[in-house]
């Protein structure tokens, strides 16, 4: 039985598109990771940005997990209905000094080649523009379960990191922060091409005095190009009607690869097999 102590995992997809191979390795990591834990896995819908969402793809994401046998507990959360949470969090972080509104345009940040604030926004009250993080010097360390010890200084990478956009968009680091602490995630297992978010991250939790999650950062499936794959570049769709051998696929990327026995055998025989056989030091840091 889950209790407070539980291990709480979670699959986090943008609705951009339908998922790809790679979408699937990092779905599939985090469902044998929580399972293997004995706890839940989540599923969260990162809806914050409307009009890079592709029509369907919400629908298209959970038929496909369904599919997988990927089934997720408690009901899918859209980051769309989350708005008052990260407001709460906007307005404890501006009550403490955390925050300052900055108006700086893109093009005056790449002329002073600084990827943060450029002019006096942190001393002056500005009206409208970007609610940015005062990182100050902060250097952040953190553990990664698979790369080990990380650290980061954040001036050095990006400075006063944005929590809101100027548009009133949410920015993607805070609501990963605040969803993750509200729903209790205790391990974050996604790709690494998120890993370097995860300093940024790691300081928001810290500032809001949440505690931090563990991290595992998969090995990222790369087309045979060495691309990375992904909705931008047009990643081909998984195709449902081969969930067995899709499985299959992504346990031997993760390198796990099942006995022959189970070749071509029903989603469920496989992920009982991935689950029990679970083994992060296995995973490649490299694909
Ligand atoms: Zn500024």
């Amino acid at each position: 039985m889950a209790n407070e102590t539980s291990v709480i995992g979670r699959f986090a997809p943008s609705p951009t598109g339908p998922l790809h191979f790679g979408s699937l390795v990092a779905a599939l990591g985090s469902y044998l990771d929580a399972h293997a834990q004995q706890g839940k896995w989540l599923l969260r819908i990162e809806n914050l940005d409307p009009p890079r969402e592709a029509p369907n793809a919400t629908t298209s994401i959970l038929a496909c997990l369904e599919a997988h046998g990927l089934l997720w507990h408690e009901q899918v959360q859209y980051q769309s209905q989350h708005s008052d949470r990260y407001e709460h969090a906007l307005a404890t972080l501006s009550a403490a000094g955390h925050t300052y509104v900055c108006d700086c345009s893109r093009l005056a940040m790449q002329q002073a080649s600084r990827p943060d604030c450029v002019s006096d926004c942190r001393l002056s009250k500005k009206a409208h523009g970007a609610i940015r993080l005062r990182t100050h010097t902060a250097t952040v360390h953190y553990n990664d379960r698979l790369r080990g010890d990380i650290s980061e200084t954040l001036a050095a990478t990006c400075g006063d990191f944005v929590l809101k956009r100027r548009d009133n968009f949410y920015a993607y680091q805070l609501a990963v922060v605040i969803d993750d602490a509200f729903s209790s995630v205790t391990d974050v297992v996604r790709g690494s091409d998120l890993l370097d978010n995860t300093a940024r991250q790691c300081y928001l939790y810290d500032v809001l005095a949440l505690p931090r999650p563990r991290y595992l950062h998969l090995p990222l499936a790369t087309a045979e190009n060495g691309q990375k794959l992904s909705k931008q570049n047009h990643a081909p769709a998984i195709q449902l009607n081969k969930a067995s051998e899709n499985l299959w696929d992504a346990l031997c990327f993760l390198r796990h690869q099942p006995p022959a026995s189970l070749q071509a055998a029903p989603v469920r025989e496989l992920l009982e097999w991935a689950v029990a056989h679970w083994s992060p030091q296995l995973l490649p840091t490299q694909p």
